[in-house]
């Protein structure tokens, strides 16, 4: 299949490489342009814009950072819209707003494009593996259209309602890593001060209920007070923010939820919004005083 695809970070680089080992011919398009070099040598095309990739594409996908990120290489000036290609399917695979994305879609309909919400879970590891959990919005023929790309990339593809229930489904994803990272973060700082073999605790605890993806795959990182990317403390305060203006729309608290979005407000504000979302763990550990202790020392 023709694929446009626009964003090339963490997430869209992987992304693409499964596209083209499912196959598929894509023309890719980022801001940063250098970022297009390597997809290039991988069998990629590349295309000056949004709009110029869209031109020669059946399905468009879009995987940047924030609400007016995709907005602007949709509906911007030389964003997807102006393609004038009716019929093109728009799959946004961003954590954004599904106000924003109900909105988008509006537009897109108005060119007798279809768009289809489609943001991701699984990090970094899951898109590089193709193993991510998708979770699709929109009309079930425009969903089926997308199913053979969307399973180049992901393992589970769930179609759990129309248009924006992706993004809904994608928060309330977000509110549940909000929680068993700050749990992790609080459990691993217990064990370091306590002095004990943290390789033993991960072992022990994530072998029974206690057990979780962040557990296994990011306590490490709590552990060595160090936190590669992974996945942006920004752009997961950015994912928490969604999920509350959505429970506060409906009227629902959510006091978790805010609690680890002020902890991320206050890791930006310190300069770490560009590490992974594990340096939640900085926020446990400075307080108790074990900022650069390495695993298994008493304090
Ligand atoms: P990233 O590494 O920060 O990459 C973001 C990409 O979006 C970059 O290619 C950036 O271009 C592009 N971009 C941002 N604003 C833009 C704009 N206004 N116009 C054009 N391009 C723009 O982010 P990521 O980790 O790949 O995440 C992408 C999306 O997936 C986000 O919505 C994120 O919440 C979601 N997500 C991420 C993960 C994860 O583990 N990383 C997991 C699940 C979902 P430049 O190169 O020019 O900056």
């Amino acid at each position: 299949m023709d694929i446009a695809f626009i964003g090339l970070g963490t997430m869209g680089d992987p992304m693409v490489r499964n596209l083209l080992r499912a196959g598929h011919s894509v023309t890719v398009h980022n801001r940063t342009r250098e970022k297009e070099q390597s997809l290039i040598a991988a069998g990629a095309t590349a295309a000056e814009s949004p709009k110029q990739a869209a031109a020669a594409a059946e399905i468009v996908i879009t995987c940047v950072s924030d609400s007016p990120d995709v907005e602007a290489v949709i509906l911007g000036e030389s964003g997807v819209i102006h393609s004038d290609r009716p019929g093109t399917l728009v799959i946004d695979m961003s954590t954004i707003s599904p106000e924003v994305t109900r909105r988008i879609a509006q537009a897109l309909a108005k060119k007798e494009m279809r768009m289809i919400d489609a943001p991701v879970s699984g990090g970094s590891e899951g898109a590089q593996q193709g193993t991510l959990s998708i979770m699709v919005g929109g009309e079930a023929a425009d969903v089926e259209r997308a199913m053979p790309v969307l399973t180049a990339m992901g393992r589970t593809v769930t179609h759990v309602g129309p248009i924006g229930a992706g993004q809904t489904t994608k928060a309330i994803n977000q509110i549940i890593v909000a929680g068993t990272y700050w749990s992790v973060a609080e459990g691993m700082s217990l064990g370091l001060k306590a002095g004990l073999d943290m390789e033993k605790v991960v072992q022990a605890v994530g072998s029974g209920a206690a057990g979780s993806w962040g557990l296994t795959n990011r306590s490490g990182n709590m552990i060595a007070n160090n936190y590669p990317l992974g996945f942006r403390v920004r752009l997961h305060q950015k994912d928490l923010k969604i999920a509350l203006d959505t429970a506060r729309d409906l009227g629902l608290p959510l006091p978790m939820a805010a609690y680890v979005e002020q902890i991320e407000n206050g890791l930006i504000a310190r300069g770490y919004g560009d590490e992974d979302i594990s340096a939640i763990a900085r926020s446990v550990r400075e307080p108790g005083g074990i900022s650069d202790q390495p695993s298994g020392q008493p304090s």
